[in-house]
């Protein structure tokens, strides 16, 4: 698969081969056609997916499509997330992919003075990038008019419930038009995100990517619940029950590995504690905290 069999136009694929992406990711075969097509769409993605592409190669697209360059620019796209650094990034990422297009994109974020994020508004822009707080603090002083969207991008929008933005983020949907594209990216689906998709998102196209560091399927993985003073009982228990003739145990601290290794020993479980303050000698595996503990049979 290549970018242009996504329907991507020629400035956008220029662009985008001046960042030598030779091959789209998962979420952008997914997204962008059915983003073209101004569908809604549901991302379930993490950050290092590729999604800021995307999401923003088809909005620069549909938006260089339509674009009137007699009209005086008003916002027509609006981007939120939850960090500066996200904000930041992805702002350049529209500048980047969006570099031979005659759009043009500004991004507002707290902490700092707003006198020159008021300039760059005031110049006009198409696309705003924007964190929750700084864009109600505009809002409300007249600086930003939310009334022409046409897209509007919610990122990380499970960030946005964990650091406290969820309120503000639904008072700013409150201002956008009825009538608008959306496109929502959040990594899980707490309750309160579905609600807000369940009253945002229009028929959405939903696109689900793994993220990378997922386990393979052949690993299966349980949790215990157990105090404290019953772990190393439950690790004997454990061995006793299943034939294990070789098991790495993590353990927080170089301490509590060499404690884990005392008390396996104590029930005659061979095993021995790899960390920073051993040699690296013996045993010949490197690495910070870890333990090797072979049963007896
Ligand atoms: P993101 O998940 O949007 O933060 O992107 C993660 C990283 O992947 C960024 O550094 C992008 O520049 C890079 N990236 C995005 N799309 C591609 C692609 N198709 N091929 C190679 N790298 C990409």
């Amino acid at each position: 698969m290549e970018f242009k069999n996504l329907g991507v136009n020629d400035a956008l694929l220029k662009a985008i081969n001046d960042q030598h992406y030779d091959t789209p990711t998962p979420i952008q075969e997914q997204a962008i056609p059915p983003t073209l097509e101004g569908r809604d769409v549901l991302g379930l993605a993490q950050t290092g997916t590729g999604k800021t592409a995307a999401f923003a190669v088809p909005t620069l697209q549909n938006l260089s499509l339509q674009r009137n360059q007699k009209q005086k620019r008003v916002i027509r796209s609006l981007v939120l997330t939850p960090t500066r650094e996200l904000a930041i990034q992805i702002q350049e990422s529209f500048e980047s992919y969006g570099r031979y297009l005659p759009l043009k994109s500004t991004v507002i974020f707290g902490g700092v003075g707003q006198g020159k994020q008021v300039a760059m508004l005031k110049s006009g822009v198409d696309i705003l990038v924007a964190t929750p707080g700084r864009l109600k603090d505009l809002v409300n002083q007249g600086h930003v008019n939310l009334a022409a969207i046409e897209i509007f991008i919610l990122d990380e929008a499970d960030r946005m419930l964990d650091m406290g933005f969820i309120n503000d983020v639904r008072q700013i949907i409150k201002l956008l038009p009825q009538k608008k594209q959306t496109l929502l990216f959040s990594a899980t689906m707490p309750k309160e995100i579905t609600q807000i998709v369940d009253q945002l998102l229009v028929d959405p196209v939903r696109i689900s990517i793994t993220p990378v560091s997922s386990t393979v399927d052949t690993v299966e993985q349980s949790v215990y619940f157990v105090d404290r003073n019953h772990k190393i009982d439950l690790l004997a228990d454990l061995f006793k029950k299943e034939r294990m003739d070789s098991v790495l145990i993590f353990t927080r601290t170089k301490h509590g590995a060499n404690n884990v290794v005392k008390d396996l020993e104590k029930r005659k479980i061979k095993a021995q504690a790899i960390h920073g303050n051993k040699s690296q000698e013996h045993p010949d595996v490197h690495s910070e905290t870890y333990y090797h503990a072979s049963p007896e049979p």
